[in-house]
């Protein structure tokens, strides 16, 4: 019999138990016990749901109050100097400090910088090294955990990141590697593997997702040398080594020689890997195979995984295999049964977090009693790949008959600059905003009113008129140059849209962890994404109808609202991406119609579908560009198309940004003063680009100087009249309060470098 085993639980709790518990927490209102109580409940009944689905290894140490990179960063004793650790236990407040930063006795210390766990929506906090950086064992977590569970019935197999991934994970505040940093980390994980075994632990389970990555020579040496010393003190343990995210192609061997009595390969996103991977294996090693995808909320193909499960028993005995999740399953989910409203026919395809634990349970059993199962699955995969809610005939046609001039604009940049410039009439160092003003309370209320249905449509749609005709009137009244509406309709970028497309359903409960207590419920593409009518032509066309300036109507890009979805598995994502560009499209072209002359397209996502490994990235920006350019490139040379980006890091792919080909793109840069310009330059930037220079992720309001001093700075680097000036994102979080003042000052420092320049504007 093969073994069932689980690699991570949601820790959020089913109805965001977690985060509420955390945030009561933090304003005082719930007290350290009763904090740590939830934590607790949530943890066992973590426990006993995987227990009673029937998993043999079953994960503890996976739960966190925050992040589990920031609690193995606590394990480590790894904390950076400015918090004032004299050593000792970290407790919770020390923790939370690292966290979120901490205002206390007249100390203001800034939280770790947070940063995307590989490919996913996840974020964790970065540790950070200094020079003479030491370890040691500085919380007892993973050994309480392990004991609590064991105390209530359940053995379980704790958790650790890697000592190489969590190297890898970190930054050093000087220029040096942080793999120099080994065999100091090392006798530290020694001494964790040394107590687990005292307590008796059967397995561990160490997650190495860097192993999958591209490799060099230095991090060949450092996994040997790492896992030699494990081995070495593991007593009589066994190490189970977790890879997931992407195959390991070149490192298999490497993988494979390693010391460990289990390897973990995610097989959903690179099922091609078995053969090779049982070729390479050694003798005594157990291969874990991530059959059940931990990152979509499909259900598991069981012909599929029966199919791969067999290759594996055939080659190893059943003995040497484990099936589990391809990765931890923190990025689904946690239970599909909560949806008692979702449409029957499309949530009967889908699984969460702890149907996905009963999938992995039914893998465990022998093949032959599986028959009615399999049956039912095949059935299932029969039903949706005919299922008529997904497949749209003419979407299909028109995608597989685009042609390369959909894809071009009329004509070249400097033509359409001069045309756009003759119709807009704009100053130099034109003015404008990434779209959304503040999301009042009034307006959430009517929004939550109306879906209520005690408020009416025609009433939420005066309220809404008036919000805009309100957002539209003091733009002009401060004089800025291009004005939004303010998108006071639209509840999030991308479910706005997604609401209006076919293809798309939502869920109540479907959250997951985004970083700390933050959760995001992302919309599930089902089917082929199609537009049966306008979605934002009446709210741009009611503003421009208010003023005689341009009016720049805002849509959400194609891949944004691909990444920011949970993507169907029957397609590729390439495939998804172009139905929702043509979609787009066909909004830009009626918003052209309508009168429109500005059209934003937000590609604030396109950075996070890069690829893991260098040999994939051309192929997707080869895609994202080309969905991008469908969804412009319809309309003529006077209607100007802009395209914003914000939080992330640009400068390696800064010539895909480029062509875009938008006329102009606004992009996040305040925070690092410009930084970013760097590789405007060093690339040449073609078009015209708005540098942000209001940090609208602070309160804090900038002053006219300071943005007159960032400004400047751009103006070096950038030709002015290729310049705007706008802040760095959407104004939606802020109040008016700092938004009114900030704006204010933004547009006089635009006045004040307007006066300072010789330079027109193209025309
Ligand atoms: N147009 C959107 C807004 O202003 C863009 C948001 C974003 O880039 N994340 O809110
Ligand atoms: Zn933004």
């Amino acid at each position: 019999m093969v073994t069932t085993t689980n690699l991570g639980f949601p820790r959020i709790g089913a109805k965001r138990e977690l985060k509420k518990a955390v945030e009561a927490y933090w304003k005082g209102d719930l007290s350290r016990e009763e904090l740590l109580a939830t934590g607790k409940n949530i943890r066992l009944n973590n426990w006993k749901l995987q227990k009673s689905a029937g998993l043999d290894h079953i994960p503890s140490n996976d739960f966190s109050f925050y992040d589990t990179v920031l609690d193995m960063s606590a394990t480590l004793g790894c904390v950076p100097e400015r918090y004032g650790w004299t050593g000792g236990d970290i407790d919770l407040d020390l923790y939370f400090a690292m966290a979120r930063g901490a205002q206390k006795d007249g100390r203001d210390v800034i939280a770790c910088e947070m940063t995307k766990w590989f490919d996913t929506n996840y974020h964790y906090l970065v540790p950070e090294f200094s020079k003479h950086q030491v370890f040691t064992l500085s919380s007892t977590k993973v050994f309480d955990h392990y004991q609590e569970a064991k105390d209530n019935g359940v053995e379980t197999r704790p958790v650790l990141i890697g000592p190489v991934t969590y190297l890898l994970l970190g930054k050093s505040d000087d220029e040096s590697n942080p793999l120099d940093l080994l065999p100091r980390l090392l006798p530290v994980y020694e001494q964790i593997l040394k107590r687990l075994d005292n307590m008796g632990v059967g397995w561990v389970q160490i997650d190495e997702p860097f192993l999958a990555l591209d490799l060099n020579a230095a991090h060949a040496k450092a996994y040997k040398q790492a896992y030699s010393a494990l081995n070495a003190a593991r007593g009589d343990i066994k190490l189970l080594l977790t890879t997931y995210f992407e195959g390991l192609k070149d490192n298999t061997d490497l993988a494979c020689e390693l010391p460990v009595q289990g390897l973990h390969i995610d097989l959903a996103r690179a099922p091609n890997q078995l053969d090779d991977v049982l070729a390479a294996l050694s003798d005594d090693c157990v291969l874990s195979l991530g059959l059940v995808d931990g990152r979509s909320i499909w259900k598991n193909n069981l012909s599929r995984s029966v199919a791969q499960l067999e290759t594996a028993i055939a080659k190893i005995g059943p003995d040497r295999v484990m099936v589990g999740p391809s990765c931890s399953l923190l990025h689904v989910p946690v239970d599909l049964d909560l949806e008692v409203k979702m449409d029957a026919e499309i949530k009967n395809w889908m699984a969460f977090a702890t149907q996905k634990l009963s999938e992995i349970a039914l893998l465990g059993k022998e093949a032959s009693d599986l028959k009615h199962e399999i049956a039912q699955s095949d059935k299932i995969v029969a039903e949706r790949q005919s299922s008529s809610r997904i497949h749209n005939k003419q979407v299909q046609e028109r995608v597989s008959s685009l042609t390369s001039d959909m894809r071009e604009r009329k004509s070249p940049y400097e033509a359409r600059a001069k045309v756009q410039q003759e119709h807009l009439q704009l100053p130099m160092y034109p003015t404008t905003t990434i779209g959304s003003f503040p999301q009042t309370q009034e307006i959430r209320k009517s929004r939550a009113a109306f879906k209520k249905g005690t408020l009416s449509e025609e009433e939420y749609l005066e309220d809404m008129k008036a919000e805009i005709a309100n957002c539209v009137s003091y733009q002009e009244h401060i004089d800025m140059d291009v004005l939004v509406h303010g998108e006071a309709e639209r509840n999030d970028m991308v479910e706005y849209f997604g609401e209006q497309l076919e293809g798309y359903i939502f869920s109540k409960f479907g959250w997951v962890q985004s970083y700390g207590s933050r959760c995001v419920k992302p919309p599930i593409i089902f089917g082929d994404v199609s537009r049966s009518q306008p979605m934002t032509v009446f709210w741009s066309q009611y503003a421009q109808s208010l003023t005689d300036r341009p009016l720049k109507a805002m849509l959400t890009g194609p891949i944004t609202m691909l990444m920011w979805s949970f993507k169907r598995d029957d397609v590729t994502w390439e495939e998804s991406a172009r139905q929702i560009a043509l979609a787009i499209r066909d909004e830009v072209a009626d918003l052209e119609q309508a009168g429109i002359s500005v059209i934003q397209v937000d590609e604030a996502a396109i950075r996070e579908g890069l690829p893991l490994r260098e040999e994939d990235r051309e192929n997707y920006l080869n895609w994202a560009v080309d969905c991008f350019k469908l969804s412009t490139c319809c309309v003529e040379d006077k209607t100007q198309i802009h395209t914003h980006m914000c939080y992330s890091e640009f400068n390696d792919i800064i010539k895909p940004i480029a062509d875009l080909d938008a006329d102009v793109i606004s992009i996040e840069t305040s925070r690092s003063q410009m930084e970013l310009l760097d590789a405007f330059v060093a690339f040449k930037y073609p078009n015209e680009i708005g540098p942000g220079v209001y940090d609208i992720h602070s309160p804090r309001i900038p002053t006219e100087d300071e943005m007159v001093a960032l400004l400047e700075k751009a103006a070096k680097v950038i030709p002015e009249e290729r310049l705007w000036v706008n802040p760095d994102c959407g104004l939606k979080t802020r109040g008016w309060a700092e938004v009114k003042p900030a704006l204010e000052h933004m547009i006089k420092a635009a006045k004040e470098m307007r006066a300072k320049t010789s330079k027109k504007k193209v025309a």
